[in-house]
């Protein structure tokens, strides 16, 4: 029997294969949270635009304020939003956060640090009287102190953001800094989802006590879609399609004209109602069959040419809810997120401590469903099943554990959040 393909080699052999999509929309920034940007954005200005004061305060030159207790006029008040003029020497200006800080000043004195006094006049800009007071000012302010340098953010032609970045929430308002309202974005990726499966009855169809023998609900719907529209691609429902290779075969067609990728969950493997392999034989090519990774082994990539060129990527899910779940969170998404030109799409995966016990190594690598406690270790949901969503539901990971090994409490594994691979 041939060795099962490993992993990292099945993801590699995935990802050479997901040639970036061609065509880019522009979208408001507002509505860009999630998609990935296919150009770099460029400052054209610094952020801030100038120097400005981080405190409600006032602004001094330090040369005049050499000990605590100096009384000076102000000369001019300073509100975000306006600028001021140049600071005369031996004044102060009172000055509030975010308001330019005026030419002449090298520091702020926060307001707490000062005491209003009532009113000297002060000759003021344009030589008329400015009745704004003095104040006496109870600390020596150090230069630069509470000033927010122009530029201090971002400068004048920097690469803000890179082409391929998913866009955050906080990259949002980054581009919305530099003034940028509209964003050219990776087209969303199309796919075709459908679930195979004679015994799949959809929640809402039936009642619970009215379910026929053998009948389940179809979960795996369910949880694909939402993880799909999570990662940006615009789904089309195809529903159930039954155990039948004509019905299959046809499904297949009908799903390649106008998609990019078609994902199917279950009868991918290798039992006599298991259609789909030879069915996606029949209209293109399996790549790629059989995975050894625990659970998740029948995973099946292929692709079926288009009429007119070009053709629709096949990605083939196990039927068992958890399989499912993780060849999705392992394969898929990384695939539907280089389609739409990220880079970097590997989760990340950290050191944590196994407080249980893994007895039995198998011979595949292993994904166990885990869950932090609050002593900072490692929980072990108590049925591994693959059948069993619950550990899903229930885990914050999973244990990426190697081929052959066995774990011990208090053992250091590799930890991969569901944030890392859901999201
Ligand atoms: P299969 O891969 O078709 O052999 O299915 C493996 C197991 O997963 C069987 O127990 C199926 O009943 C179950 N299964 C297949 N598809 C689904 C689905 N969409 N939702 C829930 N369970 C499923
Ligand atoms: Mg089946």
């Amino acid at each position: 029997m041939k060795p099962l393909k490993p992993l990292d080699e099945a993801l590699a052999d995935l990802l050479a294969k997901a040639a970036v999509l061609p065509d880019t929309e522009t979208v408001v920034t507002f509505d860009a949270d999630g998609r990935v940007l296919a150009q770099d954005c460029v400052s054209a200005l610094q952020v801030p635009p100038n120097d400005n004061s981080s405190m409600d305060g006032y602004a001094v030159r330090c040369a005049d304020v050499t000990a605590a207790g100096v009384a000076l006029p102000v000369s001019q008040r300073i509100a975000a939003g306006s600028a001021g003029g140049p600071l005369l020497p031996g004044t102060v200006a009172r000055i509030f956060t975010g308001a330019p800080v005026p030419e002449g000043a090298d520091a702020i004195l926060m307001q707490e640090d000062c005491e209003a006094l009532p009113g000297a006049a002060v000759e003021a800009d344009g030589g008329g009287q400015s009745d704004l007071g003095r104040v006496r000012l109870n600390a020596v302010p150090r230069p630069g102190q509470w000033v927010r340098r122009a530029g201090e953010d971002i400068t004048r032609g920097a690469v803000v953001l890179q082409a391929g970045t998913r866009l955050t929430p906080a990259e949002l308002g980054l581009a919305a800094s530099i003034g940028l309202h509209q964003l050219q974005v990776a087209r969303r990726p199309r796919v075709a989802l459908f679930s195979t499966g004679d015994e799949l009855v959809m929640p809402g169809d039936v009642p619970p006590e009215q379910m026929r023998p053998g009948a389940i609900y179809n979960s795996n719907r369910f949880f694909l879609r939402a993880m799909l529209l999570r990662l940006g691609c615009e789904v089309t429902d195809f529903g159930i399609v039954p155990d039948r290779r004509d019905a299959t075969v046809e499904a297949l067609r009908t799903a390649s004209t106008l998609h990019d990728l078609i994902l199917t969950s279950g009868g991918v493997s290798v039992g006599e109602e298991d259609h789909i392999k030879p069915a996606v034989e029949t209209l293109g090519t399996l790549d790629l069959w059989q995975i050894a990774m625990k659970p998740g082994k029948p995973f099946a990539y292929g692709h079926i040419p288009r009429n007119g060129g070009g053709a629709t990527h096949f990605m083939g899910l196990p039927g068992n809810p958890v399989s499912s779940f993780l060849t999705f969170a392992l394969l898929v998404r990384p695939f539907v997120l280089r389609l739409q030109g990220v880079r970097d799409v590997a989760p990340q995966s950290i050191a944590a401590r196994a407080d249980f016990t893994w007895p039995k190594a198998d011979k595949r690598r292993e994904f166990l469903r885990v869950r932090h406690n609050a002593a900072g270790g490692l929980d072990l949901f108590h049925n591994q099943s693959s059948g069993v969503l619950t550990s899903a539901a229930w885990g914050d990971g999973v244990v990426d554990n190697p081929a052959g090994q066995t774990i011990a409490a208090g053992d250091a594994v590799r930890f991969i959040a569901f944030s890392e691979l859901l999201s």
